[in-house]
């Protein structure tokens, strides 16, 4: 068996052109969406997400903008940075970028964001309210990209057995909280493993649709899989390779080549997850948008 590809590149244009739709209307009733991106510090692969994020959100139609603060910053300067957002009508949306410099508190941040603006999904209102099932909460974007992924690709998640490896609050207790509710792209049977998880393939061998969020590459290989299974590799580690221009090249956690032999869906990485983590940043924020209008007609 050769697993069909899940094109994340597809899908996440797909998302982004109906933000786009959604900009336009928003903007005949006299309100361009806003995001804000925080990024603080000089981290290199943060500086490229914010990039990308601004980037895009600017195409779809909204005002993206970046603060960008010193690496010094201290959290109550950082603070006063989140108050002012939460107080600015234009400002829909506001992302904290994470790792922050180590002497600020991540959590404290991420709970002085209004909830209404926290696009990422990450103040325990909108993790409480993802969990409750209460539709007007945000959803990280990632565990949100992967429900549309197999939605899109006509997975039906009712009933199955879905083993997620990772239980980190971006990516792996999300996931769960989004496959485990009623309805349509949940009502699925969930299993998290993480790193205390003795047998892995024990688990993985009798899933229906494994979702790997590890950070370590070949996590996943051919033989720890059902027949059959759906693979969705969360996973983005930077590993060697001298035959790259670079020197290195972007690989998942799960190893792709024995995984497609024996799963019937396959992301591939990139080209998979990584796609649709900023298309749902940008469906939060217009969401948000929506939201702050009284009485408006809420899309979803
Ligand atoms: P974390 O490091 O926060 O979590 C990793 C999880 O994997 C932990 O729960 C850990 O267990 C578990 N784990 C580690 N080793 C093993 C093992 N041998 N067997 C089973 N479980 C194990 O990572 P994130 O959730 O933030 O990210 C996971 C991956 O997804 C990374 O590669 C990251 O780059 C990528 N990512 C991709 C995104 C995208 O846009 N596509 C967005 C976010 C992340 P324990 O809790 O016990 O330590």
């Amino acid at each position: 068996m050769h697993a069909e590809l899940i094109d994340g590149v597809a899908v996440s244009k797909k998302i982004r052109d109906e933000v786009a739709a959604r900009c336009a209307a928003l903007a005949a009733r006299g309100v361009v969406p806003g995001l804000t991106v925080v990024l603080v510090g000089d981290d290199a692969a943060s500086a490229v997400y914010v990039r990308n994020k601004e980037k895009q959100s600017v195409e779809a139609g909204m005002k993206g903008e970046t603060i960008r603060l010193p690496a010094s910053t201290s959290q109550e300067e950082l603070l006063a940075v989140v108050d002012r957002l939460n107080a600015d009508p234009a400002v829909h949306g506001i992302l904290v970028q994470m790792p922050l410099p180590k002497q600020i508190d991540p959590q404290t941040v991420i709970r002085r964001l209004a909830p209404h603006k926290d696009v990422d999904g990450f103040h325990p209102v909108n993790v409480g309210k993802v969990l409750i099932g209460e539709k007007d909460g945000f959803a990280p974007c990632t565990p949100a990209g992967v429900q549309m992924l197999l939605q899109e690709y006509g997975v039906d998640t009712g009933g199955k057995h879905v083993v997620i490896i990772g239980r980190s609050n971006i990516v792996g207790k999300p996931m769960a909280s989004l496959l485990i509710q009623p309805g349509k792209g949940g009502d699925a049977t969930v299993t998290i493993c993480h790193s205390r998880t003795p047998d892995l393939s024990w688990h993985t061998k009798r899933a229906d649709i494994v979702i790997a969020a590890v950070g370590r590459p070949g996590t996943v290989t051919g033989d720890m899989l059902k027949p059959g299974a759906v693979v969705i590799d969360v996973g983005i580690n930077r590993i060697a390779d001298p035959t790259t221009k670079s020197g290195a090249r972007l690989v998942g956690d799960v190893d792709f080549e024995s995984a497609r032999l024996t799963a019937s869906k396959i992301t591939p990485v990139p080209g998979g997850v990584g796609q649709m983590t900023i298309a749902l940043l940008l469906r939060n924020t217009v969401r948000a948008a929506e939201q702050s209008i009284p009485a408006a007609t809420v899309a979803g």
